[in-house]
């Protein structure tokens, strides 16, 4: 199959003006205590479609880490004493800024990031209503009041931040995932310090500077960039005013941090890898199908946690599946983010070019046939095209470990029973989809598959106001929703003596 894809012309080492003047907008200090501090050291930040530099910010060791705990641990009576609707409002002024801001924060993230502008002005909706969700959340907090058993007391609960939070966020939603966390964090009353990714600062050096702007005091949020994380977080996770880390990112990482963090039984959130199965009934709508799982693979050039890794499709529709998910997924132009209608962004770095490639070959060899794509482009930035495999074994590399790319890895199966074994046979569990037209089984496969998150005919779950997580090694804890505000709260009893 052709595809109507073509190598980005826009390598020139200049940006223009709009691109230029975005870029500059943004402080590029450390933010501690209500103020930018440079440093000497600084880290450069590089366009993914060029290789560009972009610009450079500071490059925060240890004790940089410490002085922005010490701001927010100074910080942490007062906000948790401020009241809720005034953090509330806070919040809400936060929101109506990054959505007016939209233009300028989708161009900083397609930039630094490489997602196509259309899907960063989308990453900036979201990331601002998690804003909106938990100013909403901040104002009703609950507690309770009940009679003891024995009817001699009263038992009062309250609830109450949980304290100055560790926030570690990766590159892939660099918008999103911090305001995921900043936003609860502040509506229950806990001060932060917040690491972004190295790859991708930017996009929260702008927040900072944004919920400034909105009213947020001195050392509530402080924001720290680093080359090193490991050096710049463990003294910090160790330090007895952290009370939580909130960590999005890799399985192997979150499992790093939760030992360091059993140190000092430290409260965690981890949002953590997945593996997701993308399963296709022969009853399912197969134009829903392919369009649920054109989202569920190319959101974010298939960077994203959620992504579709393993598409099941039962045997006597996969042909028709695969060629048009093909004739979809060929029409989609690639190119610089920036470029109008670009829909397949680069990836990240060269080593994500690397391992999509190698885990294509892996494929390859173990009688994976190609329908699309298949092959790393040539020339600048990292680009990798939208590549269809049909007949991938279960044993292949791909079906182990996150693709993280615009690669949909198909296989056939035949019965239901069959299906859910084999999607359940992976250590992650954060999200799995499910395309059938019979409501019995899909509430059916729905309750079987071992994940946090199932999707029924939709190929994109998240959602501020829905509770997002995962189980097995995916994580632990749910960020929005209801229950999202909980991860930043602690439970406090009181009994009473009547
Ligand atoms: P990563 O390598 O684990 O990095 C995530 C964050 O952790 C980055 O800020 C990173 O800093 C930092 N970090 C790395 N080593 C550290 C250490 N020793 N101590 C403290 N912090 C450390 O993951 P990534 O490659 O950026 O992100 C992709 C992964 O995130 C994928 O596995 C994806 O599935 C997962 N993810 C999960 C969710 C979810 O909600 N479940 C959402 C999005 C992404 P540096 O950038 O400096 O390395």
């Amino acid at each position: 199959m052709t595809q109507s894809q073509t190598i980005p012309n826009r390598t020139d080492e200049s940006l223009n003006p709009a691109e230029r003047a975005a870029i500059d907008s943004v402080p590029t200090g450390l933010y501690i205590g209500g103020e930018w501090r440079e440093t000497a050291a600084t880290l450069p930040v590089v366009d993914p479609a060029t290789g560009r530099t972009l610009c450079s910010v500071s490059d925060a060791g240890p004790d940089d880490g410490l002085a922005a705990l010490e701001a927010a641990a100074n910080a942490q009576a007062d906000w948790a004493r401020t009241p809720p609707r005034e953090r509330s409002e806070i919040l809400m002024r936060a929101h109506r800024m990054l959505l007016d801001d939209a233009d300028r924060l989708a161009l900083i993230a397609t930039l630094e990031m490489g997602k196509p502008l259309a899907e960063a002005r989308g990453e900036v909706t979201y990331a601002a209503e998690f804003f909106r969700w938990f100013a909403e959340e901040a104002v009703r907090l609950d507690g309770g009041y009940m009679t003891a058993p024995a009817g001699n007391a009263r038992f009062l609960v309250a609830r109450q931040p949980v304290g100055p939070s560790l926030l570690i966020t990766p590159w892939n939603f660099p918008m999103a995932m911090a305001t995921r966390k900043i936003g609860p964090a502040l509506a229950a009353g806990c001060t932060c310090v917040v690491k972004p990714a190295e790859q991708t600062p930017l996009c929260t050096l702008a927040i900072a500077d944004i919920l400034r702007q909105a009213g947020v005091p001195a050392g509530v949020v402080n924001v720290v960039t680093t080359s090193d994380p490991g050096a710049l977080m463990t003294p910090m996770i160790l330090d007895e005013r952290s009370r939580k880390l909130s960590f999005t990112g890799s399985t192997p990482v979150g499992k790093k941090l939760l030992e360091q963090c059993a140190q000092t039984v430290m409260r965690t959130s981890m949002e953590l890898g997945g593996n997701a199965p993308f399963i296709v009934f022969d009853d399912a709508d197969l134009d829903a199908a392919v369009e649920g799982a054109l989202a569920a693979k190319m959101r974010n050039i298939g960077q994203a946690c959620t992504a579709a890794n393993r598409i099941f499709v039962q045997r006597g529709v996969i042909d028709d599946f695969a060629q048009r998910l093909a004739a979809r997924m060929a029409a989609l132009p690639l190119g610089r983010g920036t470029e109008p209608d670009v829909v397949v962004g680069p990836l990240i770095d060269d080593a994500a070019v690397a391992k999509v490639t190698e885990l294509v070959a892996d494929a390859r060899s173990r009688g994976a046939r190609v329908l699309l794509g298949g092959e790393p482009l040539d020339g600048p930035g990292n680009f990798y095209p939208a590549t269809v495999l049909v007949d991938v074994p279960d044993d292949a590399q791909m079906c182990h470990t996150e693709i993280f790319g615009p690669v949909a890895s198909l296989t056939p199966f035949d019965t239901e029973e069959e299906v859910v074994t084999r999607a359940n046979d992976t250590p992650f569990g954060l999200v799995g989809y499910v395309y059938t037209e019979g409501l019995r089984r899909g509430l059916r496969v729905c309750e079987a598959l071992e994940s946090g998150m199932v999707g029924l005919n939709q190929g994109v779950v998240s959602n501020p106001a829905a509770p997002f997580g995962g189980i097995k090694e995916s994580g632990l804890g749910r960020e929005g929703g209801l229950t999202g505000i909980d991860e930043f709260l602690e439970t406090k009893y009181i009994g009473v003596q009547l």
